[in-house]
């Protein structure tokens, strides 16, 4: 408390001030400890105002000088406990830090991925990084014009989060960026499959707590306690009704779920063969077809239906298979052999009802848990509709005749994640665009993620949005406070 009272009285202008604290050995690590915690719990601000410790400094002058003393100590070695820069970025700057270290240590993250999941190494950990951290902030709203009335905006609290594992990285990334940018803590729980690139973090200790464990254990006794007050489950719709059910039954901690999709590549009439098939080819087949919006469902128009079926199938032959360390490989093994024999059921399934296979539809290999990439045509709804998400290697190809008609079947499904439209046609496209009851539409793309563009579901595929401005309100309370403009209690 003295040390800390001999520097920053006076905004540290003093020619007398403490500046080189001294501290002897076997006290040094505490006393850094809770000269930190002092240092944080000074109040900055409003020098008018009562309780205020510490003003600006004198001028712009002495204030870049102090700026750049800070630079020259970290870049000479020291270590920046706390501070350094203009009041009102520490949270702004703890992201930052997070998202170089990230990117620094990006090819050894890619490789735990590659292990953990069998993705291409090509392929694993590229996240982008935003920060949101000093640029929230709440409203004054005129109301009615009697009182002042303005929101703020706070974080819940403790957030609770659970994530799958087909993109490990990708999906911690997503959970934990925007929840520690509105200033709540994190207790994420990986998938029990993929765990090792979420335990590689760099952030204040307790900040970021990240959990390995089952998901009736670990996970279960996240969404049911008591002390986490907001709760983002990723996986699947089965398990989003359990991970709610604990939440109600506890205490009704708000939960956003994000889950499974059946999601429709619609492929029309006018659209280049050629540019339509490998689209469709990558919306289906990305990540050993392990995406929860997979276009899984390929719907193609019947003018260009056997042209595409078969240009489908060539591509699917020439897929690369394999090493997923091995620069050029496409596509590596599925995640666990559970996941794998469920995938080569859904084949069986899709012969015994009458779908052609075209290509594929076995393993590929003697060892691991690769298939090859397999094509059914002349699938039809009802084949689809019983099942899950196949969650693999499987493209199901559907012939249609006009619009109306798709999209009245693709809506018919329970889920509502994304689609993909291909067409040249304007019209075409904003048609479908608005009627499809999904959360995202890629127009003549497909899996164009961004920092900034929101993900989510429609209908059985979850609630509340990923990213982007849309996600922050999942991790923010809203705080009105009104007082009177005019109020004898103010002279
Ligand atoms: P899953 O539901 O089996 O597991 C997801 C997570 O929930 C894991 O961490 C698991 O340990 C945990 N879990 C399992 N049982 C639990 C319980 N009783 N209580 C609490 N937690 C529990 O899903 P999965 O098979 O690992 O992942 C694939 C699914 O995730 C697919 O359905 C896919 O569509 C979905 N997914 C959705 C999105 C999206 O953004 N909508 C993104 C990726 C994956």
């Amino acid at each position: 408390e003295m040390a800390h009272f001999a520097l920053f009285f006076n905004q540290g202008q003093c020619c007398a001030s403490g500046s080189r604290t001294f501290v002897h050995e076997s006290v040094y690590d505490e006393f850094v400890e809770k000269a930190k915690a002092r240092a944080l719990r000074r109040t900055v601000g409003d020098p008018f105002k009562a309780g205020i410790e510490q003003g600006p400094q004198i001028d712009s002058k002495q204030f870049e000088k102090i700026m750049r003393y800070i630079r020259s100590g970290v870049e000479s070695g020291a270590t920046l406990e706390s501070g350094g820069e203009r009041f009102g970025k520490e949270r702004s700057r703890v992201m930052w830090r997070f998202a170089d270290l990230l990117e620094d240590h990006n090819d050894q993250i890619a490789a735990l991925e590659t292990w953990d999941n069998g993705k291409p190494y090509e392929q694993a950990a590229k996240v982008e990084v935003q920060s949101w951290a000093d640029k929230i902030h709440g409203l004054t709203i005129p109301a009615d014009g009697l009182h002042h009335v303005q929101t703020l905006h706070e974080p819940i609290g403790v957030a609770g989060q659970i994530i799958p594992w087909n993109f490990p990285l990708l999906m911690y990334a997503w959970k934990v960026g925007p929840a520690l940018a509105c200033g709540n803590t994190v207790i994420l729980k990986t998938a029990e499959q993929t765990p090792l690139s979420a335990l590689h973090a760099g952030l204040p200790p307790g900040v970021l707590n990240v959990v390995s464990g089952y998901g009736p254990t670990a996970g279960a006794a996240l969404a049911s306690h008591m002390d986490v007050n907001k709760l983002a489950f990723t996986g699947s719709t089965e398990t989003g009704k359990i991970v709610i059910q604990l939440a109600e039954k506890s205490n009704l901690k708000p939960v956003t779920l994000e889950l499974g999709g059946k999601s429709p590549f619609i492929v029309c009439e006018d659209a280049n063969v050629d540019e339509a098939v490998e689209l469709a080819h990558f919306s289906l087949f990305f990540n050993q077809g392990q995406c929860c919006c997979a276009g899984s469902h390929t719907y193609v128009h019947e003018r260009i239906y056997d042209e595409f079926v078969e240009k489908a199938k060539a591509r699917a032959l020439k897929r690369v298979v394999g090493d997923p360390f091995k620069a050029g490989t496409e596509q590596g093994p599925q995640i666990d052999s559970e996941k794998f024999e469920k995938i080569l059921r859904y084949i069986r399934s899709g012969v015994d009802n009458g779908a052609t296979l075209e290509t594929g539809g076995e393993r590929f290999g003697t060892g691991g848990y690769f298939i090859k990439p397999t094509v059914f045509s002349n699938v039809q709804d009802d084949m689809l509709k019983a099942q899950d998400e196949i969650f693999g290697p499987v493209q199901s190809i559907l012939k249609f005749k006009d619009l109306d008609e798709v999209i009245r079947r693709a809506n018919a499904s329970n889920c509502g994640l994304a689609a993909g439209v291909f067409t040249q046609n304007i019209d075409t496209a904003n048609t479908l665009t608005r009627a499809l009851r999904v959360g995202t539409v890629w127009i003549n793309c497909f899996d164009v993620f961004d920092a900034a563009i929101p993900f989510g579901g429609y209908k059985m595929s979850g609630n509340g949005r990923e990213k982007g401005i849309y996600c922050l309100q999942n991790y923010l309370q809203v705080k009105a406070v009104v007082s009177p403009l005019k109020n004898p209690a103010w002279l």
